[in-house]
């Protein structure tokens, strides 16, 4: 069956990397995401990937102790760079040819990130790991996603998180709290729904730019979401 979307761009959050530890990267959690994205990719979905740094650093938590914020958040961005070298790795262990495109220009580490030469490796069945977040300060690695993904023409942008969708509450915190299949993105601001930050979610509002939450340790993993069999939320208009 031809997938449903032809160009995904998948944001990872650095701290899935990290398993059940608070820092690093844990090479059983960093296998189990690079497998669900080459199947993915084996189905024949060009992917596009943009991952945090929340299980090295992020700036406005290096910030705290008196770092200045901008220095603070380049260790940050360098941080998405490790990630994304390990990620891009871990999936070309797959079987799947994969490419680090850095929004920070480091030569020796990657190719610089251009829309051109990102989606010219996408049609050549690369998955794209875009280093770097949007390159500049005070941004999150969620407004890289939302921007890399309307710069790269994706069809949807997937967010993997913890839980299996968009709910009114934490439902950690109160299990009664409601889940939603379909979403508006006027109801996301209108119940102030925690789906992306605010700059994330207006790019993606004002582009038209679908999104799916879903649990990233889904057992049909993201594969079983692009065929619609697993749980996810989609916002959208
Ligand atoms: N960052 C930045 N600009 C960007 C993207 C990220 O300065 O465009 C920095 C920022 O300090 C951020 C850190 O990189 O805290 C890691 O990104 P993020 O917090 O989004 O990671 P995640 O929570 O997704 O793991």
């Amino acid at each position: 069956m031809a997938p449903a979307y032809k160009r995904i761009l998948l944001k990872v959050s650095g701290e899935v990397l990290a398993g059940d530890q608070s820092f690093g990267i844990e090479p059983e959690f960093l296998h189990s995401v690079a497998q669900q994205i080459a199947d993915a990719a084996k189905d024949g979905v060009q992917i596009a990937i943009v991952i945090g740094a929340g299980n090295i650093f992020r700036g406005m938590a290096v910030a705290a102790d008196g770092t200045d914020r901008v220095t603070a958040d380049l260790m940050g961005m360098l941080g998405t760079v490790i990630n994304s070298l390990a990620l891009s790795n871990a999936i070309s262990r797959q079987g799947v040819k994969s490419k680090v495109f850095s929004a920070l220009t480091m030569p020796s580490v990657a190719d610089s990130f251009t829309a051109r030469a990102a989606k010219a490796a996408l049609d050549e069945g690369y998955v794209v790991v875009c280093a770097g977040g949007t390159g500049n300060p005070f941004f999150t690695t969620d407004t890289a996603a939302a921007l890399k993904a309307i710069e790269l023409d994706c069809d949807v942008l997937l967010k993997g998180t913890k839980v299996d969708g968009v709910y009114s509450e934490d439902p950690k915190k109160n299990p009664n709290a409601t889940r939603y299949d379909a979403v508006s993105y006027d109801e996301v601001i209108g119940q102030n729904l925690k789906v992306m930050d605010t700059a994330a979610f207006a790019l993606a509002r004002d582009n038209q730019l679908p999104i799916i939450v879903y649990a990233l340790d889904d057992k049909e993993g993201l594969s079983g979401v692009l065929a619609g069999r697993s749980r996810f939320t989609r916002v959208g208009s």
